[in-house]
């Protein structure tokens, strides 16, 4: 399997490389050369598959052959360990709950993924590959339960005295084994510029085989695709115009689901739901890409104002506006409309939802009032204890916080407290190779 640089369509990197790398040398970003497509019986067989066979399936047409079947498999196996199950709310409108993970949120998906990639990927080495991760709080969660106990890997995560939630904290600080933590007395931007550093060291590069997790990592990609195809299983028996409704942000998640669709899932059409952040619904109107500076809302994983994989969208494209609207339609909602839409959910359906999931599902609820024959789910990105302060308050409950995160909090906080100093950083790293 070859992928190309977003940037130069010339520049080429095997799978491995990709994964290792993240980013092309050219500051591009890697897409798959060649998108195959999965026959059509597989489609139909859906119903009779589990996830984790869904997902090998996929895996394996994608992947070209490029890791071993019974590699790949024992891969899935390790990643894809909970489930993606759409809880109907109508019979036409489900939510795809994607939070079932260890840090209750979609990107536990893709953090497993890239972790059992990288780990196959690195065997073989003699070089320990390292993992250096700056977190403002919610992707370090993710990584660091993802890479936890796999071996050859070492994670080190970076995250700002002070700046992050107690209980975001005890994710990245009590976990033991192969995560470590180091706190930063400084802010987020201090923890990045640490970790850029550390990749431009000759000495640390000479002992260590470093890589990011990076959010733009082609193997996050890949697995959120799989759960498209599961959660289409799980819709086809309330119609055939299957619509998906997706929270959006750096748009890694709406982006899988358009790869699916290449790869042959017939689905109707893609809802690019946004914040107020709302550069892309803009982009499907005027066909102009105009970039801003984020703005702040309740549902914020996703104010980012000039999002990272809009380059893989443009080139799937190939930069064709209309063709992008075929498949395509944007959707932005505001703060007092998603509290209204969280409340609005919880008194119709006694359901739940976050502010994410809220925004998803204002979008389409929009969309198949217009659409008769639609059906579709709005994605789940978190679960609603993950914003408990947004949801509390518009619903006037508590809501439960689940057992595997609450029962971090009595756990002892583990972390290196450090200056924001490169060289500090850098010996440290050195005396514990
Ligand atoms: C990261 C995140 C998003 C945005 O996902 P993208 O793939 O960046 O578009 C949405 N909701 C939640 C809860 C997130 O953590």
């Amino acid at each position: 399997m070859l992928l190309y640089s977003t940037n130069n369509s010339a520049l080429k990197a095997d799978l491995k490389e990709a994964v290792l790398k993240s980013l092309a040398p050219d500051k591009g970003l890697y897409m798959p050369e060649f998108i195959p497509t999965l026959p059509a019986d597989f489609i139909q067989a859906l119903p009779t598959l589990s996830f984790q066979e869904i997902a090998f399936e996929v895996a394996k047409t994608l992947f070209q052959g490029f890791i071993p079947e019974a590699d790949l498999k024992t891969i899935i196996e390790r990643s894809i360990t909970f489930a993606a199950p759409v809880h109907m709310l109508d019979d036409r409108a489900g939510s795809l709950e994607l939070w079932h993970g260890p840090s209750l949120a979609f990107k536990d998906f893709g953090a497993r993924f890239m972790a059992a990639l990288m780990s196959y990927f690195n065997q073989g080495n003699d070089k320990k590959l390292s993992i250096l991760v700056a977190t403002s709080g919610d992707t370090g969660g993710a990584v660091a339960f993802g890479f936890l106990d796999v071996p050859g890997i070492e994670v080190t995560i970076l995250y700002p005295k002070g700046k992050v939630s107690l209980l975001q904290e005890k994710q990245l600080t009590t976990l033991g084994s192969n995560i470590k933590a180091i706190e930063i007395d400084g802010t987020f931007d201090d923890c990045q510029a640490l970790v850029k550093e550390a990749f431009l060291d000759k000495e640390l590069n000479a002992v260590y085989q470093l890589s990011s997790a990076n959010s733009i990592n082609i193997a996050r990609l890949i697995p959120q695709s799989f759960y498209y195809f599961e959660a289409f299983k799980q819709l086809k028996s309330f119609g055939d115009e299957i619509v998906f409704a997706v929270p959006s942000g750096n748009f890694g998640n709406l982006t899988a689901g358009l790869i699916a669709k290449r790869m042959g899932l017939p689905v109707s059409k893609f809802i690019a739901a946004t914040n107020i952040n709302k550069i892309v619904p803009d982009y499907l109107v005027s066909g102009l890409y105009e970039p801003r500076i984020s703005i702040s809302t309740i549902s914020n994983a996703m104010d980012v104002g000039n999002p990272s994989n809009f380059a893989r969208m443009f080139d799937l494209y190939n930069g064709d506006v209309e063709a992008m609207k075929q498949d395509m339609i944007g959707y932005f909602v505001t703060d007092e409309e998603t509290k209204t839409m969280l409340r609005d959910i919880y008194d119709k359906y006694q359901y739940v939802a976050d502010p994410h999931g809220a925004v998803a599902y204002k979008a389409l609820a929009f969309y198949l009032e217009g659409h008769p024959e639609a059906v579709g789910a709005f994605f789940e990105t978190a679960h609603p204890s993950k914003f408990e302060d947004v949801v509390n308050d518009a619903l006037g409950i508590a809501v439960e916080i689940p057992e595997r995160l609450a029962i971090l909090a009595s756990r002892e906080k583990q972390a290196t407290p450090m200056r924001a100093d490169f060289a500090d950083f850098k010996k440290h790293l050195l005396s514990i190779v």
